[in-house]
C-alpha cells in the first residue's frame, strides 16, 4: 500500500503508530461512504435487480477489476457465481472484506525514516511572527524542528520556507 491515503494515515496516526512500535493491523474500508447497515441494504436492492449478473466480473462501487476480483476471491466466490446464487455466508464474507480488509503493519519503510517528523519544538513556545523562542531569547527555529506535521501535498515545504523566511528576517532585523 502506498500513496496519499497511506501518507496521511502515517501523519494522523504518527503518535499511535509509535506507541505500537509500528506493529499493528490496519483495517481498510473500500466503501467509506457505507456503514455495514447501509451496505447490506444497498446489496439487497442490487441483488434484487441484478440477480443474473456474475459477481466477480461486475465490480461495484467503482473499484478496479483486479481489486474487486481479489476481494471476491478472498470471500470464496467462484468466477461463475451469480448474485442470485450467492449464499448469505459468502455475501457476509464479501461485506467483511469490503468494510474491514485487514492489512498487517510491520515496521517502517525501507529507509526507516519519516517523510515528515511528528513532534518537535512546541509551537506555543515560539513567537510565530519572528520564530524566536519565548524561552531562550535570540534562539530562532524554522522548518522540521518545529512541531508542524502537515499532510502530504507540499505543506511541509511551505512551512519550512515560510518559517525560514520569517526567522531570517527577524534575525537580520535584530542585528541591525
Ligand atoms: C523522502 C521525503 C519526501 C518528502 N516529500 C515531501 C513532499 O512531497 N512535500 C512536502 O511538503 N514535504 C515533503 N517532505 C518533507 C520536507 O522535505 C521537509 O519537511 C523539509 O525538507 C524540512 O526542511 P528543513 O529545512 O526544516 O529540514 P531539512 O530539509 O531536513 O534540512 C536540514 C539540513 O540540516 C543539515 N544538518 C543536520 N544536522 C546538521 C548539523 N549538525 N550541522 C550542519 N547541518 C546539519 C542536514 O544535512 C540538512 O541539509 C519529504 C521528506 C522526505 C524525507
Amino acid at each position: 500500500m502506498s500513496g496519499p491515503a497511506v501518507l496521511k494515515l502515517s501523519a494522523w496516526g504518527a503518535r499511535r503508530l509509535h506507541e505500537l512500535n509500528y506493529e499493528s493491523t490496519a483495517l481498510v474500508s473500500w466503501v467509506p461512504a457505507h456503514t455495514e447497515e447501509t451496505l447490506r441494504q444497498w446489496l439487497h436492492t442490487f441483488r434484487d435487480q441484478n440477480g443474473r449478473k456474475t459477481v466477480e466480473s461486475n465490480p461495484l462501487f467503482g473499484l478496479p477489476q483486479r481489486l474487486w476480483r481479489t476481494l471476491t476471491d478472498q470471500a470464496g466466490i467462484s468466477a461463475e457465481m451469480r448474485w442470485s446464487e450467492l449464499p448469505a455466508k459468502l455475501q457476509n464474507r464479501l461485506i467483511e472484506s469490503l468494510l474491514r480488509t485487514p492489512l498487517p503493519v510491520r515496521g517502517k519503510t525501507t529507509y526507516k525514516e519519516e517523510f515528515v517528523t511528528c513532534g518537535g519544538i512546541v509551537l506555543g513556545e515560539v513567537n510565530m511572527h519572528t520564530m524566536e523562542s519565548r524561552r531562550v531569547p535570540g534562539l530562532y527555529f524554522a522548518g522540521e524542528v518545529l512541531d508542524i506535521d502537515g499532510i502530504t501535498g507540499g505543506f511541509n515545504f511551505q512551512a519550512a520556507w515560510t518559517t525560514g523566511y520569517l526567522a531570517g528576517r527577524a534575525m537580520a532585523a535584530s542585528n541591525s
